[in-house]
């Protein structure tokens, strides 16, 4: 089918419509370029209020949490196949806003629809409620409820798809929503409202406003909200927890940064070390870096450094970044300035702390035409320093090595974070004393190198510490999305 080549509208959408917005004038910046793609305006105080009404209206009054179940999950089936017929637009906005490889992107408006696929499998297929034991003449039911207006904020670094992990459990779950995209990648989210409109879903369920901070603070203060749903950094997270607490109370999905570690335990010796070095390469520099579960701290048992490392960094070379739109580019600019400014401190930092840089991705910089970066490797980094500590949300991987368990375990738990990791060995008992020990939502254990998707649509876990809180993803992510409500029919004697 024939697809439109017309600019998406970033004009809010709320109350079944496109709106005018009355808000403050935002830029977007193509980052392969530099420069201004083009302008938009954010949504204002104003518009947010005009959006949480219409989702308000939508869930109070409305007919979405009360359809037939079969028919909210045609709906959603209906919106799965509206994003499928707009795909090449869609992947081709996330490649222009952030830069994104288009091949990669195209893999995630698939992502994308599969996730509203699943959770509208769900719709009639997920009822974690229970009915408690009591006396004769009393039935209590304990029921999953909507929990009403969903106010949701995602981050650039995977628009469509962390658009579509909100999108599917609120919905599914009978809730309407207000959602906000990043201001750095907003085009594809900003279109899937017209796309849920076309789809059939009516007016007031899903509502999308552009904007940045100041929309934001505005969705998580307004008092109708029900839940808040946010991921992005542990920062943003904290300032929204400050807000929402000013503003009543809320209950929250925070996922948040993350240093998520990746260890190579010595039984590894005998592996295919340069297909693990290929899997680490990968992990760390996919989508520029710029993924919270990036493993971006290699710790690695002395006795298999040097075989590691050598093909670590041809691996790495092959994530030499070049033009998104072009089919066979693996890896795009950074997505924006500040985050290409962020990786080059975070360099400078390491480099200064006394680490050592075997591979520095600053040779091919030049930010005056796109803000290209290529992948860098530190070894001999100093325990504590900022190259272990801090999430720096780009192609920068910090080496390290470790003699026992005991201090991989101990170096794989010296950040503030707890978000995933991955284990590599083949020893079951290593496998199962690391992956108990080792802080973190998502680990992996492995012993070969493959690359497999896992779970996808149905993996669900729970950051933890400054990784934020809440289970996202899968049917529990779905509960989350709900509230459990306690009915007692209380009959009396016949
Ligand atoms: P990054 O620093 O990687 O850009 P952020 O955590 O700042 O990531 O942004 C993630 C999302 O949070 C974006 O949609 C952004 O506009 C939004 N945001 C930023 N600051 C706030 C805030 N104070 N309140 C609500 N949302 C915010």
């Amino acid at each position: 089918m024939e697809q439109s080549e017309a600019p998406i509208d970033l004009s809010p959408f709320y109350d079944g419509e496109r709106q005018t917005p009355t808000g403050e004038k935002l830029e977007l910046i193509n980052p392969a370029t530099g420069m201004v793609e083009r302008e938009f305006f954010a949504a204002s105080n104003l518009d947010v209020e005009m959006a949480v009404s219409s989702a308000r209206r939508a869930f109070d009054v409305g007919p979405w949490q009360n359809m037939p179940p079969m028919a909210r999950r045609q709906l959603l089936f209906a919106f799965a196949e509206t994003i499928e017929s707009e795909s090449e637009r869609l992947a081709r906005a996330d490649s222009t806003d952030m830069g994104k490889p288009i091949s990669a992107a195209r893999q995630e408006i698939a992502v994308a629809s599969g996730f509203i696929r699943y959770y509208a499998e769900a719709i009639d297929k997920f009822y974690p409620g229970q009915t408690a034991p009591t006396p004769v003449d009393v039935v209590e039911t304990q029921t999953y409820r909507p929990r009403g207006v969903v106010a949701a904020i995602t981050p650039w670094n995977f628009p469509i798809v962390n658009a579509a992990l909100k999108l599917g459990p609120a919905l599914a779950a009978g809730n309407t929503i207000v959602l906000k995209p990043s201001e750095i990648a907003p085009s594809s989210t900003m279109h899937l409202a017209t796309l849920a409109h076309e789809a059939g879903i009516p007016a007031g369920v899903v509502n999308i406003v552009p904007g940045a901070a100041q929309t934001g603070e505005a969705m998580v203060a307004d008092r109708r909200v029900d839940m808040l749903t946010f991921t992005g950094s542990t920062a943003t997270g904290q300032a929204i927890m400050r807000t929402s607490g000013e503003h009543g109370l809320k209950p929250m999905l925070l996922e948040c940064g993350g240093k998520c570690p990746e260890i190579v335990c010595a039984d590894m010796g005998n592996a295919d070390l340069g297909g693990i070095a290929a899997s680490i390469a990968r992990s760390a520099f996919d989508n520029q870096g710029q993924v919270c579960v990036a493993r971006s701290r290699l710790l690695v048992h002395e006795s298999l450094l040097d075989q590691v490392l050598e093909p670590l960094v041809s691996a790495a070379k092959t994530f030499v970044p070049g033009p998104p739109h072009e089919e066979d580019t693996v890896a795009g600019p950074m997505a924006s300035r500040a985050q290409y400014e962020k990786v080059l401190t975070a360099i400078e930092a390491g480099i200064e702390a006394g680490a050592k840089l075997i591979m520095d991705g600053r040779a091919i910089a030049c930010p005056d035409e796109g803000f290209y970066l290529g992948p860098s490797v530190f070894t001999e980094v100093p325990d504590g320093c900022g190259l272990v500590q801090d999430e720096i949300f780009g192609p920068v991987l910090a080496v390290q090595t470790f003699r026992t368990p005991e201090e991989a375990i101990t170096l794989a738990n010296a950040t503030s974070y707890g978000l995933a990791a991955t284990i590599w060995t083949r020893d079951s008992h290593m496998a199962h004393h690391m992956s108990r020990s080792v802080r973190s939502g998502r680990t992996r254990v492995i012993g070969s190198p493959v690359n497999t998707m896992g779970a996808l649509f149905a993996h669900c876990f729970e950051p933890c510490g400054q990784s934020g809180f809440g289970i996202d993803g899968g049917l529990r992510g779905m509960a989350s999305y709900m509230r459990l409500q306690s009915t007692e029919y209380i009959f009396g004697s016949p």
